[in-house]
């Protein structure tokens, strides 16, 4: 039907805009078939939708690298970013298919499956006013979409321009790809090797950190930067089945505290840690970096609201006489909103805390002994992390990644102390230990006392906690840090490991499916299983329902679905 479409639009050229809606349908162009399947109602509404969509059989892409889950993931990615420039080689601005960052995210922009390629795009049909410009749209969708879809798909088109220096072969390339699924092969062969070494974290020689500007995700030009090299004594080497080596600083399950003088990097080392959960592209800076996926930051958020949570661990005896074993506020504290974060953290299956000092609530963190004498412990409702930390080890197997550059009140319960000067680490554990009087080789030390972290009941939300109360559509992310939610609004912002746009898309749909779940019997933590093995075996599409056109998701963590979920002012639990 392809005359077809372009005569329709050409003879819908001038007519006013609500016409464009007959335009809907399916249709083909050589190997590629045009899906149209969401046509906007006036220039001004959000973008319409569109699917291209080339088989196997006509693709021809290598089949190794294009088969495994997580090969199509990479493979994904390639294909999105190479898209993008696709789309810039052809100036075709109407055509949106969505940026990536750093990060290799599993996303809906271009799907893969067993019979074929397809991408998602947003299109913004042109317009004169209210009048539909029909040429201009006929050139985008039935010259330019194709165009772009057989430059992407037909992997006989691809240009395999001789080995690129530097990765700067012109994408797409048979070997752009090669490398891009490889090394996201790598990555996740280095994390499976890493829990089982009993590492909790990663950061390769030769890394490079620090970013480029506070608001730029970019790597700092690699003349300005101090390149990573570990200490001798935490040095790991890992051979790898492709045959790369790599060599860099492991970090031990346990308690590992970073300290150093200010500006001496203590920061960038743990930020680029928060984002080692997930993989990143080649050149970043970050590609050996590596931490246990369910790591998380954990900081002060004063003014969040917290539903039912155990924080007794942390708090106790509140002046209000709350009881905190299942503790409900509209305005936290900092510390008793840092206590909520980290026992929600732990609920929705944290193994590693990371927590900086300088978006911490101190009196959450220590209390020094001229304090404890003059405040009474009873009339002192807080327990400082300090005091936690150990048993949450030893308890609840959770390990603790910690930057302090102004107390030594953590010396006395690390299991290793890394000291940052001028952005090059030391092991400085042994002589830590001996300022504190910890003697060489002893455990670290921690009040013999009883289970501090009784296994904290189950929070289950009533059947109708996520009915939101307006009847207009219910969840909607806006940007990166906000989800609309019937009339609340959630704010995400202090989530540093949410990090881009479409994720928060996906945790706007995450929510509506978890309304779908609660019934006043299944728990938080039941409901998040259910969604991430949803998303496991069906992939984000299926948060949709498989819609046609899902719109452009990635798929958050279930840490932060969780922490949306926690934030969302309207929770209701059964008691
Ligand atoms: P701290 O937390 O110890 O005070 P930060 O981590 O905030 O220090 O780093 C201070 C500054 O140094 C930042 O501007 C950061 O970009 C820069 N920086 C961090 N690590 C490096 C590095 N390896 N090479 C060059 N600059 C760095
Ligand atoms: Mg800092």
């Amino acid at each position: 039907r392809q005359s077809n479409l372009a005569s329709s639009l050409h003879n819908l050229d001038g007519r006013s805009y609500g016409n464009l809606k007959q335009i809907r349908g399916r249709y083909t162009f050589g190997p590629v078939t045009v899906f149209i399947d969401r046509v906007q109602a006036d220039p001004f509404a959000s973008p319409s939708k569109v699917r291209v969509r080339v088989d196997r059989a006509d693709a021809k892409f290598p089949l190794d690298l294009t088969t495994d889950r997580a090969d199509r993931i990479a493979a994904a990615d390639y294909l999105l970013r190479a898209g993008n420039e696709v789309l810039a080689k052809l100036d075709q601005r109407a055509l949106i298919l969505g940026r990536p960052g750093q990060e290799i995210l599993e996303r809906t922009n271009i799907l893969i499956d067993d019979a074929g390629f397809e991408a998602r795009l947003l299109v913004n049909l042109p317009a004169r006013g209210r009048r539909i410009l029909g040429h201009q749209a006929a050139d985008i969708l039935t010259r330019d979409l194709p165009e772009f879809a057989e430059r992407l798909f037909l992997f006989d088109r691809w240009s395999d321009a001789p080995a690129g220096r530097g990765g700067n072969t012109p994408a797409p390339s048979a070997k752009g790809l090669a490398d891009h699924v490889q090394l996201h092969r790598d990555q996740l062969e280095l994390r499976s090797h890493l829990s089982e070494a009993g590492l909790i974290g990663f950061v390769g020689n030769g890394a490079i950190l620090p970013r480029k500007s506070g608001d730029s995700d970019l790597p700092m030009k690699s003349s300005d930067a101090v390149v990573f090299t570990s200490p001798p004594e935490l040095e790991h080497t890992v051979e790898l089945s492709s045959g790369r080596t790599v060599t860099g600083m492991g970090i031990p399950r346990g308690v590992t505290v970073i300290v150093g003088g200010g500006y001496h990097g203590k920061s960038t080392i743990l930020r680029a840690l928060e984002r080692g959960v997930y993989p990143h592209i080649a050149d970043d800076g970050r590609e050996w970096v590596i931490s246990d996926p369910t790591a998380t930051s954990i900081r002060a958020e004063d003014g969040r609201a917290v539903t039912g949570d155990d924080i007794s661990a942390f708090i106790n005896n509140l002046p209000s006489g709350s009881d905190t074993r299942f503790f409900s506020t509209t305005n936290a504290s900092g510390s008793t909103s840092q206590a909520a974060n980290l026992v929600e953290a732990i609920e929705a299956g944290a193994n590693t805390l990371l927590i900086d000092e300088d978006t911490s609530a101190t009196n959450f963190m220590i209390r020094d002994e001229r304090m404890r004498a003059l405040i009474p412990a009873e009339r002192e409702p807080i327990t400082p992390f300090v005091d936690r930390v150990r048993p949450l080890l030893t308890e609840q197997g959770v390990s603790t990644v910690l930057v302090a550059g102004g107390s030594s009140a953590f010396f006395e319960v690390a299991d290793l102390v890394i000291a940052l000067d001028a952005y090059v680490p030391a092991d400085v554990t042994a002589r830590a230990r001996e300022l504190v009087g910890v003697e060489d080789g002893a455990e670290p030390s921690v009040e013999a006392s009883d289970a501090v972290f009784a296994a904290a009941p189950a929070r289950v939300p009533t059947a109708g906690a996520l009915r939101p109360s307006s009847k207009t559509k219910s969840a909607k992310a806006k940007g990166l840090d906000t989800v609309q939610f019937g009339r609340s609004f959630i704010d995400l912002a202090a989530l540093s490991q949410l990090i881009d746009g479409q994720q928060t898309g996906a945790i706007a749909e995450a929510l509506e499916y978890l309304a779908e779940i609660f019934d006043g019997k299944t728990s938080i933590t039941e409901a998040l299983a259910e969604i991430d093995a949803m998303l496991d075996a069906q992939g984000i599409d299926g948060i949709t329902g498989h819609r046609a056109h899902p719109g452009h998701l990635a798929r958050p963590r279930t840490q932060e679905i969780a922490a949306a979920l926690n934030r969302f002012r309207g929770l209701r639990l059964v008691d």
